[in-house]
């Protein structure tokens, strides 16, 4: 008996051949050389302008990198242009040789050459051509590298980015130094008003008694701010020191220096097992401070904050979390409270100068991680940070 494959291999085989003949997918106008899928879908998405022009310079093809580069919005555009129109006219007649020697089958070497584009900018590429029959016509495809204004575009950006880091640098100096200066009038001011007060206050009614106390509890509030920008703009100065660091010791630590205010609030900080983690041990100190100090400061009246410290982790990075019970943020203010000096309530309801998030952010962002929070008004905050593995 016939094994059954045998049967019915050749009639499965014809339908099959004839299946794919009659469903394959038609070349897209206009024909491509050779019309070839895969030779289509590698001219496509080439970042190399590709131009297919007839022996007389028509654009027969150009692909998509080729309409970028010169500006046409569609193929049809480019279809009506000649390749002459963008080539400088002292540039035709050698062209014309070239394109003769390319059709008779010659390989010429690649030349720079200037180009006109659409907006009649004029800019150097690398021009390769070779012969190939379109349609079943011959025909010129040329390669053509945009090089030189990418080097520049490459270039350009070099320089812009050192010239925004000095600026940046400048300004960062210019705040360091104006928080610094600004310190010294400030602490004057905040020490010749307690003067008066104490010296001559028996002369003062009680309006003027009112004022001196403003006097000295603004001059105070400023020598903090001043204090907290001078901090913040010399954390870019600051030469990361990285370290491998038991953050349980640290954060043991962080718990113990702000052990007076806890009690004095009523907290319960609790931690998982937290990692070692490779980081600048001063900074990655401070960024606990700030985030556990305001899980406690942030507690909701008469009750006990309950705040938790974990870590885990995740796609090669450490993400730490510190929750908390407290007042919440409502979700309007999470882009907000990460800006400098950016807070939500008044110091007489909250002490702060809204530097702790910016500060914790610069810091983070310097290591190569992100902050961010979740909360809920009424029911607590979550603050993440990631520290990347190394
Ligand atoms: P500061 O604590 O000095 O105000 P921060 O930059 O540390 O400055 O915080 C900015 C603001 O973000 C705070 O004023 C507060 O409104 C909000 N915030 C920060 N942490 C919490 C938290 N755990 N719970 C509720 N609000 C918070």
């Amino acid at each position: 008996m016939k094994p059954y494959r045998c049967v019915y291999e050749r009639p499965i085989l014809t339908l099959a051949v004839r299946f794919m003949q009659d469903t394959r997918i038609p070349p897209s106008q206009p024909n491509y050389p050779e019309n070839e899928l895969n030779y289509q879908a590698l001219i496509e998405h080439s970042s190399d302008a590709i131009i297919v022009h007839d022996p007389q310079g028509k654009i027969l093809y150009a692909n998509p990198a080729a309409l970028t580069l010169f500006g046409d919005t569609s193929l049809e555009e480019a279809r009506k242009n000649s390749i002459f129109n963008h080539l400088p006219k002292e540039f035709t007649k050698g062209a014309r040789e070239s394109i003769q020697k390319v059709l008779e089958g010659a390989t010429l070497p690649p030349v720079i050459s200037p180009v006109y584009l659409l907006n009649g900018d004029r800019i150097e590429v690398e021009v390769r051509a070779n012969r190939v029959d379109f349609d079943g016509q011959p025909a010129i495809q040329i390669h053509m590298r945009d090089s030189f204004s990418r080097a520049k575009l490459i270039e350009s950006l070099k320089r812009q980015a050192e010239d925004l880091k000095r600026i940046n640098e400048e300004l960062e100096d210019i705040s360091h130094i104006a928080a610094h200066d600004l310190q010294e009038p400030v602490r004057m001011i905040v020490t010749f008003a307690q003067r008066l007060e104490q010296e001559k206050g028996a002369s003062f009614d009680a309006e003027s008694h009112r004022y001196l106390q403003t006097i000295t509890k603004s001059g105070l509030r400023m020598h903090q701010l001043l204090n907290d920008l001078s901090r913040y703009s010399r954390l870019n100065m600051h030469e990361l020191r990285k370290e491998d660091i038991d953050t349980n010791i640290l954060v043991e630590q962080v718990v113990g220096m702000i052990h007076s205010p806890i009690s004095g609030m009523e907290a319960r900080i609790t931690r998982n097992s937290l990692p070692v983690v490779r980081a600048d041990p001063t900074l990655l100190r401070i960024v606990f401070q700030n985030l556990i100090e305001n899980a406690i400061k942030f507690h909701r009246p008469g009750k006990e904050a309950q705040i938790e410290v974990s870590a885990k982790s995740l796609n090669a990075e450490w993400n730490f979390s510190i929750s908390d019970d407290g007042i919440g943020i409502s979700p309007n203010y999470f882009g907000k409270i990460f800006k400098p000096f950016e807070r939500l309530h008044s110091p007489d309801s909250y002490p702060g100068t809204g530097m702790g998030l910016s500060i914790s952010k610069r810091i983070i962002e310097r290591h190569g991680g992100r902050i961010w929070v979740e909360s809920e008004e009424e029911k607590g905050s979550i603050f993440h940070f990631t520290l990347p593995v190394e």
